[in-house]
């Protein structure tokens, strides 16, 4: 099991009220899933992501990540091990407009101080395997949406994370953009990497071997994927 949650609770306190984000939650993710995460806005699913990716802490209950309770770290610890097993895609791409994409690219490997020709190396790699060679210092303001998303995977990925959690990788896609991104997610998944993704969509989530379904702060649903759209 790369993820075991028992008994979380997450609530906020804003100071005038407390928020129950998450109540109760058991969650298990075996390594080599791909899990979709669905449910209306306010239903929790970026507070579990944010867990999920040591972005944040619970409030009470277990977080057991490859065997490591994360419940008990300090937050250096939980930095070491975020950057060592866990690479991040956002909706909205989050890359520095000023670099280019191979610049992009590197930073996490800055971060996990890695010599600069490796740096190099290991990001033109990367960027190779989400097909953007030809792209390499493009700026993001120069490239499409669908290029931007591939710079963030390659960034992600560049760390050789064991997880993938994607919030909405596809929100800002045209279908065939989407479509582009869910073949690069299929494939890593296929090499063996744990994907955890946030979806409003229904035709992206069929993409995934799993549905979870969150509601006000509990899981309501969890299903395997019958009718998968698997390539290749
Ligand atoms: P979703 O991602 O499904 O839209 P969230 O996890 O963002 O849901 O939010 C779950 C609940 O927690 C909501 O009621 C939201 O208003 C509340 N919430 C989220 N983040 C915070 C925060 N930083 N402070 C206070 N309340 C929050
Ligand atoms: P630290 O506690 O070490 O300062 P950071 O908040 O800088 O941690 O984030 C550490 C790692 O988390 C980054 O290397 C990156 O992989 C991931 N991360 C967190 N937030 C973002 C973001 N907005 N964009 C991209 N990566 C992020």
């Amino acid at each position: 099991m790369i993820i075991k949650i028992e008994n979380l609770f997450k609530t906020y306190d804003t100071g005038s009220f407390k928020v129950e984000a998450l109540k109760d939650i058991n969650l298990e993710i075996k390594k080599e899933e791909y899990v979709a995460v669905m449910g209306p806005s306010g239903s929790g699913k970026s507070t579990l992501m944010n867990i999920l990716g040591c972005l944040d802490r619970l409030s009470s209950g277990k977080y057991i990540l490859d065997g490591e309770d994360i419940s008990k770290l300090d937050d250096n610890n939980l930095a070491q091990i975020r950057n060592k097993k866990i690479g991040f895609v956002f909706q909205a791409f989050n890359l520095l407009p000023r670099l280019s994409a191979l610049e992009n690219v590197e930073l996490p490997m800055i971060y996990a101080k890695v010599s600069p020709t490796e740096r190099r190396k290991r990001a033109k790699l990367a960027l190779e395997k989400v097909g953007l060679s030809d792209r390499l210092y493009h700026k993001p303001n120069e490239l499409s949406g669908g290029q931007k998303q591939r710079v963030a995977i390659a960034r992600a990925l560049v760390n050789s994370p064991s997880i993938i959690l994607a919030d909405e990788p596809t929100g800002n896609l045209d279908s065939k953009s989407s479509e582009e991104i869910m073949e690069i997610f299929e494939s890593l998944n296929n090499e063996g990497v744990t994907i955890v993704m946030v979806t409003h969509e229904a035709d992206i989530a069929l993409h995934t071997k799993r549905i979870v379904t969150f509601k006000d702060g509990n899981i309501i649903s969890d299903k395997a994927v019958s009718n998968r759209i698997a390539k290749g």
